[in-house]
């Protein structure tokens, strides 16, 4: 049984002064009572909560953890510049030489803009898609998430069907579907935004087909709508170069963030030149979107990425992990979905339709020490080690014997 009285008072105490004590993808009240909802500390690929219990973590942060937390070379160029001052009434040379970098690396670049979270960026493609096309509709796959903002929320709570007038949906990796977009869009169509793969919660996870990346990029070069990738969450963390380089197809508008500086808040977006005007038309800023510590940061860590094997040691973590699960959960009876690219694991149970042995099993994997989500995609990162890996799968082979002898079953 895990220590959790200092996470319980933490919880009692916020529920009388934020409302429902947290909120959002991190409230943890959507997965159980027995995931810890506050932390107290993080490093490397541990995350420490209120009480003081360590896991071997899976989930990154949610993304932005991606060479480890607390990076020493990453948080050293951020306190430096920090040292110097965070914002101020402009930008410093950080934006530059961060600018310079994105284009340089980025497959797609040739130009980039900078806010704070993902949704900045979805929202600031989306805008410059409609101001240099002159046209309304965007084409969003169903399911997908872009963000938390009228537009692109998932809950309609507090949104207007004003909001939400001009998307239509269409199925990931589905031509057929998008085609019906398209003529329904006819000659309104400004967008087509897509995850770098199709990520949803709770669903198993499938790369893009090349033949369906091909044909919406067919679809935007003859209509002169803007393909938009919105790699927030894979970005900076599957390929440096952007998430579809490997298989040729180049978007105009990209947002990031998550991966982009290791934790620090930041995220870009970077453009085709067919898009820089457009991207000089629009009104976009924050208070605090020209702060230089967070991209000095993110210059670090993308020179990390590009110049290291962090990202193909983090997949070979996320294979090594993905082969053992797979054999400890057989052992025990119990059949994977295994999906998606190694490295962002989403694991479902097979026949699980409430997530009844998916819950059951997450929470003994508390017990034991690793930190796994039960339906959202997880996160490996460069400072997860073979040995980390391996105590991790001994954690799993534990959780699956307690949920056995509580009487859980395969289905
Ligand atoms: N797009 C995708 C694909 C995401 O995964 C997320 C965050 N989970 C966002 C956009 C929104 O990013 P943020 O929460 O930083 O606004």
């Amino acid at each position: 049984r895990l220590l959790n009285s200092r996470d319980t008072e933490l919880l009692e105490r916020a529920g009388r002064v934020v409302p429902n004590g947290v909120w959002g993808h991190m409230a943890t009240r959507a997965i159980g009572p027995d995931y810890p909802q506050f932390f107290s500390k993080s490093d490397g690929c541990r995350v420490w909560d209120a009480d003081g219990n360590e896991y071997i973590d899976f989930m990154c942060a949610w993304g932005p953890n991606v060479l480890g937390y607390r990076h020493a070379e990453v948080d050293a160029a951020a306190l430096a510049q920090m040292d110097k001052g965070d914002i101020g009434n402009g930008p410093t040379d950080k934006m530059v030489e961060l600018a310079e970098l994105l284009v340089d690396t980025l497959d797609h670049a040739d130009w980039t803009l900078f806010q704070k979270n993902g949704t900045d960026a979805t929202t600031v493609c989306v805008t410059i898609a409609r101001a240099a096309t002159g046209h309304r509709k965007i084409l969003v796959a169903r399911g997908a998430y872009h963000g938390a903002v009228p537009w692109c929320s998932p809950s309609l709570v507090g949104v207007t069907s004003e909001d939400r007038a001009h998307l239509i949906l269409f199925d990931y990796n589905d031509i057929t579907s998008l085609d019906a977009a398209i003529d329904e869009a006819g000659d309104d169509l400004a967008g087509i935004l897509l995850t770098a793969f199709k990520h949803d919660v709770g669903k198993d996870q499938h790369l893009p087909e090349k033949a369906f990346l091909a044909h919406a990029r067919a679809a935007c070069d003859r209509t002169g709508a803007a393909l938009i990738l919105d790699d927030v969450r894979a970005g900076f963390r599957l390929d440096v170069r952007g998430s579809w380089a490997r298989y040729g197809v180049k978007p105009d508008l990209a947002a990031y963030s998550k991966a982009i500086a290791n934790g620090w808040p930041l995220a870009a977006v970077a453009g085709s030149e067919r898009f820089r005007e457009g991207a000089g038309k629009i009104f976009t800023t924050g208070s605090f979107w020209y702060g230089s510590a967070a991209m000095a940061a993110a210059v670090k860590t993308v020179q990390i990425l590009r110049d290291s094997d962090a990202l193909a040691h983090t997949e070979a973590m996320g294979e090594r992990f993905r082969a053992g699960l797979s054999t400890i959960s057989a052992r025990h009876g119990f059949t994977l979905r295994q999906t998606g690219p190694a490295q962002m694991p989403m694991v479902l149970f097979d026949g699980d339709q409430d997530l009844r042995i998916a819950n059951a099993f997450c929470a003994a994997a508390l017990r034991h020490g690793i930190y796994l989500h039960p339906k959202h995609n997880m996160f490996l990162c460069a400072a997860h080690t073979p040995d980390d890996i391996d105590r991790a799968l001994e954690a799993a082979d534990g959780a699956f014997a307690d949920i056995l002898s509580a009487g859980i079953l395969a289905a």
